[in-house]
Parts: C-alpha cells; structure tokens; sequence
C-alpha cells in the first residue's frame, strides 16, 4: 500500500517538475549564513535559552520537550 503512494507521488513529481520547476526555496535574494543570537530568548516564557533543559530521546516516536525555568 505505501509503495503504490510511494509510486503515485514519484510519477506526479517527474510530471509536474518541467512545468512546475523545483523547489523554490530562500528569501530571493543572496542571504549571509545565519549566526545564532549570542543571548536567544525562549519565545515562551522570554527568558534566556541557557537556562533551559530540552528533553530529547532516542525514540522517534516520543517528541522533544523544552522545559522552562521555575
Ligand atoms: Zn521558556
């Protein structure tokens, strides 16, 4: 069942890439190599990233969590 979607999309993609081109993907213009904010905020709670925990696991199916400061 997943190899016949699998199939379908691969054939829509070889159909509609002439007319439709590749992804476009960027802002349109040169852009520089983005440089991570020396003091990133939580877009939460606003307080700084370092006092945070992010919970990752090996499981795939299980997210990864931020946990906010107290
Ligand atoms: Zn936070």
């Amino acid at each position: 069942m997943a190899d016949r979607f699998r199939n379908i999309a691969r054939r829509l993609d070889r159909g509609l890439l002439p007319w439709m081109g590749p992804a476009q993907v960027g802002a349109g213009h040169p852009e520089e190599p983005y440089q991570r904010p020396v003091d990133a905020a939580c877009p939460i709670c606003h307080r700084p990233m370092a006092d945070h925990v992010v919970e990752r696991s090996a499981d795939p199916a299980r997210a990864t969590r931020l946990i906010c400061p107290a």
